[in-house]
């Protein structure tokens, strides 16, 4: 049987691989160890946070299912930095793990071009007629399927090992079966296969917990639904608490004497873990001086039967998880349904990589997911996303879609992966982004929504629908720029009713538009030509209006940088002339002799400061 695209995978990367490729008429097969848990959420019930929050909210406009499903199985939702601006605000949403799995599979099994097959894909089928070129897949029951192009998206999988105290199996997540032989197949293709580690915490009996003895920890009032196309005036999912307890010196005590049983220090785990989301062992270690650390416990499912203990991942033998669990308050009678582990992995230098996310060794074969040394759902998602996009555009023959790093924090995450590479598990920050205040939650439709109904995944109706939003922005936008408000005797009366400092002459709307204070109950009385407009609408130009002045420069930046990228490099070009450049890069250089700068970065370990400085020295040459 003969595929367009072969996805191996049904995690977070592999789910929006294949509907990305279904959806671009691309006759595709997902191929997944369980059919069962496509869609799992192997660690916390939850999506979205700071940065991450951007990646679903940009996913979605690109037409992507994350956020759709977790609109659907949220049972708690929350902005996060509330109260500070909105480029670093953040959507966080509980999720009813069961209910996100079980529509992730509808979706799947109902979407038109894409079948689904349940096995373990063991080795990849290659021929070698321009150079080595993946074909199709092959099966552990020994089924071959042939396709155009093949998505890896294996996760924690590719050998995976399992750590709980001096306890190991082998598994991809806790009792499910590893891929055992795919990696080793990788690493003959020559490309670079290291080694990770991840872990997650204990999971509680509801009834065992005593709630009396925590904070509960609610959602918004008001709650955002993630997708662009969920309708915001009709949201009004049922929310469920969160609570939160700490650990103790007690706590610590018990973890730190037993030291000396834990997998993480006596080199027992090898791979290198997340540095942002550390192991309760390695926070008691590493922060010695602290008397506590802050646990949150989220339900797994609306029906709270069992409590996922946010703070606490361990891999810590099972009578110490059982003692530091009993001596937090509120947790002393705790029943424990599910030992917190730590996992051990394979995974794929990203470096590897095209911004496609086409390995450059291997034609037609695509990475995407943990699997390229990120940790998160949200990750995994986009890149699965941006892989079954540019699959199905090469099948095409079409321009690939390449966010650039002003466009989208997906861009942030494709370019640092593939020209940086990653050490440890690469998770998403606000603080990555060079452009933050381009790239906000909130505008993420107006950002990419085009492309995405460019190429098929977003429908007419809902591009009018961001077209329309877009207008009216641009539309009052304008006109504050060009409007005076006056020190005239009403204005300052209504400046001092919105509690704003007065002003002298005469200043640009705009620039009132965008002082604190304005909000949409009171904007139609500086702006009344535009109170007909919907509150979302309003809440747009309020926040385009306060940004206004700084995403100006920010843009004249980015101009000059475009500029620089497509600056061509002279195909004479002498690198040995230059000082600074590693060996390996001027052999790199000479090798490939990229066309532009811009091809010059996407070569694996031409840093960005390289880059720079060939740009120098073909200035200096000009
Ligand atoms: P996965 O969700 O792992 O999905 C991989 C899929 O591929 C699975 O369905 C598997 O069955 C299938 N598969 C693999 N190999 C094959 C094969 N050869 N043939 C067929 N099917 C195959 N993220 C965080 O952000 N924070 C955390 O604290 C955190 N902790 C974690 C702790 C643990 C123990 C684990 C396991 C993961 C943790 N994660 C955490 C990571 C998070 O689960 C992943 O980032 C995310 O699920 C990755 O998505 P993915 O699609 O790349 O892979």
């Amino acid at each position: 049987m003969k595929y367009d695209v072969i996805v191996v995978g049904g995690g977070h990367a592999g789910i929006e691989a294949s509907l990305a490729s279904a959806r671009m008429g691309k006759k595709t097969l997902l191929v997944t160890m369980l059919v069962e848990q496509i869609g799992a959420a192997s660690c916390n019930p939850a999506i979205g946070g700071l940065a991450k929050g951007h990646l679903v909210r940009e996913l979605d406009a690109l037409g992507g299912e994350m956020g759709l499903c977790t609109d659907s199985a949220g049972i708690q939702f929350r902005i996060l930095n509330a109260s500070k601006g909105a480029a670093v605000q953040g959507s966080r949403a509980q999720i009813d793990m069961d209910r996100y799995r079980t529509y992730m599979r509808k979706v799947c099994h109902n979407t038109e071009n894409l079948e689904i097959y349940q096995d373990e894909v063991s080795s990849l089928l290659t021929k070698d007629e321009n150079g080595l070129e993946v074909c199709g897949v092959k099966t552990k029951l020994g089924e071959e399927f042939e396709s155009k192009k093949v998505i890896l998206t294996t996760g924690t999988f590719m050998k995976g090992l399992i750590h709980i105290g001096t306890s190991t199996y082998d598994a991809g997540r806790a009792w499910e079966l590893p891929s055992s032989t795919l990696s080793t197949q990788l690493k003959e293709f020559g490309l670079n296969v290291g080694r990770l580690k991840t872990g997650t915490p204990a999971r509680i009996d509801a009834k065992s917990i005593n709630f009396s003895k925590m904070e509960e920890h609610g959602g918004d009032e008001k709650p955002t639904p993630f997708s662009f196309r969920t309708d915001k005036s009709t949201f009004n999912p049922k929310q469920h608490p969160c609570y939160i307890t700490y650990t103790n010196l007690g706590t610590h005590g018990k973890i730190s004497s037993n030291f000396h049983r834990a997998p993480l220090f006596t080199g027992q785990i090898k791979g290198s873990g997340p540095r942002y989301c550390p192991s309760i062992e390695d926070k008691v270690n590493r922060f010695s001086e602290r008397d506590r650390h802050q646990l949150f416990l989220e339900p797994q499912t609306a029906m709270a039967t069992e409590y996922y203990i946010n703070g606490l991942s361990t891999s810590m033998p099972i009578d110490v998880q059982k003692e530091m669990i009993h001596s937090i308050a509120g947790l002393e009678n705790a029943k424990i349904v599910r030992y917190g582990y730590a996992i051990e992995y394979d995974y794929v230098d990203p470096t590897e990589l095209k911004h496609t996310l086409e390995t450059k060794k291997v034609k037609n074969l695509y990475h995407a997911g943990q699997i390229n040394a990120t940790t998160g759902y949200e990750e995994a998602a986009s890149q699965g996303l941006m892989a079954g996009i540019n699959a199905s555009l090469a099948i095409d023959n079409k321009e690939p879609l390449i966010l650039r790093r002003d466009e989208a924090y997906i861009g942030v995450l494709i370019d640092d992966l593939v020209t940086k590479g990653t050490a440890e598990p690469y998770r998403m920050f606000t603080s990555r982004a060079e452009y933050r205040l381009l790239l906000r939650e909130e505008g993420a439709d107006i950002r990419l929504s085009e492309y995405g109904h460019k190429i098929g995944l977003i429908n007419d109706e809902t591009i009018q629908k961001v077209q329309y939003k877009e207008k009216c922005i641009k539309e009052a936008i304008d006109f504050m720029k060009e409007e005076w408000f006056t020190s005239k005797k009403e204005n300052l009366e209504l400046l001092e009713k919105l509690g704003q400092d007065k002003i002298k002459d005469r200043v640009l709307l705009l620039d009132i538009v965008g002082r604190n204070g304005v909000t949409t109950e009171n904007f139609d009385e500086l702006c009344p030509q535009f109170k007909e407009l919907d509150n979302y609408i309003k809440e747009q130009i309020i926040i385009e209006a306060k940004y206004y002045r700084y995403v100006e420069k920010q843009q004249k930046q980015i101009e000059k940088m475009k500029k620089m990228i497509q600056l061509k490099i002279p195909e004479s070009f002498d690198y040995k002339e230059i000082p600074g450049l590693s060996n390996e890069a001027i052999e790199k250089l000479e090798k490939f002799r990229p066309p532009t700068l811009f091809n010059a970065g996407e070569i694996s370990g031409i840093t960005p400061a390289a880059v720079d400085v060939i740009h120098l020295y073909i200035n200096l040459q000009n």
